[in-house]
């Protein structure tokens, strides 16, 4: 493979500080291996959660951490003032600004919100408006219930079975970025404009 354009990393990820102490580790894992291979961190700005655990890690080894978060969300979701942050007007705002300065995108356990935004990048991905890579953390099965909805959707002609290659589940933490780069686009504009989006 050669040169491959990845330098940032959008993590979409559960705010609950409630998740299990072995998903906030994972999250913690996750920032410093960005930290380590230089890759910025994109992410939703707040301290709660996997989303904090990540970006406090990431900062802390030393890792360009940018965080997005509307004007609502600054208190509940407790923004994380260590890093930078930009606060914008609304949800639709922030899903923007993370998918325009992300080259690729990291779907760790989450809730409803991050089942709302990796739900919107993977349908942009099915109308081949973008062809960033994405990548699952799947410990111990956690996305198999949507994998399986997914590919109900396949089953009853519904959805293309190309969609079913449009991103990647791996089980460790360690994978992530491999899988990553290896579904990485080559090249400077291997990327679709987002302008095709709005
Ligand atoms: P959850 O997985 O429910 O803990 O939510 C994860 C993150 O997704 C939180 O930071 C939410 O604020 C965020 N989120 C939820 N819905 C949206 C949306 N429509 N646009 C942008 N962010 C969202």
């Amino acid at each position: 493979m050669g040169d491959t354009r990845l330098d940032s990393v959008c993590v979409f990820c559960g705010s609950s500080d409630a998740a299990a102490p072995a998903l906030l580790a994972s999250a913690a894992d996750l920032g410093r291996i960005l930290a380590r291979e230089g890759l910025a961190l994109i992410y939703g700005g707040g301290g709660v959660g996997l989303m904090g655990a990540c970006a406090k890690a990431a900062h802390e080894a030393g890792g360009q951490v940018l965080g997005i978060i509307p004007h609502f969300l600054k208190e509940r979701e407790r923004r994380l003032d260590i890093v930078e942050t930009v606060v914008v007007d609304s949800m639709h705002e922030r899903k923007m600004m993370m998918f325009e300065r992300a080259d690729g995108f990291v779907v760790l356990p989450g809730g409803i919100g991050t089942l709302e935004e990796v739900v919107e990048l993977l349908s942009w991905r099915r109308l081949d408006l973008h062809g960033k890579p994405v990548v699952f953390y799947n410990p111990g099965g956690f996305w198999e219930p949507l994998f399986a909805l997914f590919q109900h959707t396949v089953d009853q002609n519904l959805t293309p079975p190309s969609f079913m290659a449009s991103w990647a589940s791996v089980d460790t933490v360690e994978a992530i970025v491999p899988a990553l780069r290896r579904g990485a686009p080559e090249g400077e504009d291997a990327a679709s404009d987002v302008a095709q989006l709005t």
